[in-house]
């Protein structure tokens, strides 16, 4: 019994969207702590874990970081969907592409999930990044929460890069929940 007790559950957390939206470190940021030095560009998928404590339970997350290019995906896209808990689509505040691309994202979220409700997140990253003077070539958060809003999301805006807040209890880090369900 006490095994059991003290078993870790572990979670499979998914991260997708295009390349150069920060998915490396935002993960990277997630599990070590810090916005890496130097990122390389993620070939195929790479593993962090991410150890927590919620009411007394340890949880791990198992996130995937997973390349954005096709040419990576075709033979592995199955894997990742398989059993995963959640999925974190992730754009590019500052890059109305990234946010275009999430249409492509969702499809092939669905075309592999085989009907299984999954949790799904919306994250706009590099929210430190946003200049008042330039909205015309950044995504709204009032554009990105009606898209999470239409498809069953939350959304998040995060920066890998910006120290967290220190006030903020309620969100760690530098997180803010802008979209509820
Ligand atoms: P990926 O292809 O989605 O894994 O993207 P990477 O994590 O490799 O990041 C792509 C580039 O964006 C790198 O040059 C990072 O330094 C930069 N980057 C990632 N996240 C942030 C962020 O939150 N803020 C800023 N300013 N730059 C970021
Ligand atoms: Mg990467």
């Amino acid at each position: 019994v006490s095994s059991l007790l003290t078993r870790c559950r572990t979670f499979k957390v998914l991260v997708i969207g295009d390349s150069g939206v920060g998915k490396t470190c935002l993960t990277h940021r997630l599990c070590a702590g810090e916005f890496p030095r130097q990122v390389e560009a993620t070939i195929g998928v790479d593993f962090r874990d991410r150890s927590l404590e919620i009411e007394g339970e340890k949880i791990k997350l198992q996130l995937w970081d997973t390349a954005g290019q096709e040419r990576f995906r075709k033979s592995m896209v199955q894997h990742y969907y398989r059993n995963v808990h959640t999925v974190l689509f992730v754009f590019d505040v500052t890059c109305p592409v990234s946010f275009n691309g999430l249409t492509a994202w969702i499809e092939e979220c669905r075309q592999n999930s085989l009907g299984h409700e999954i949790p799904r997140f919306l994250i706009g990253n590099k929210s430190d990044l946003r200049d008042p003077n330039r909205t015309d070539k950044q995504v709204s958060q009032e554009r990105a929460m009606s898209f999470a809003k239409a498809h069953g999301m939350v959304f998040f805006e995060t920066s890998a890069k910006s120290p967290p807040k220190k006030h903020t209890n309620r969100c760690q880090g530098d997180r803010e929940v802008l979209y509820q369900q």
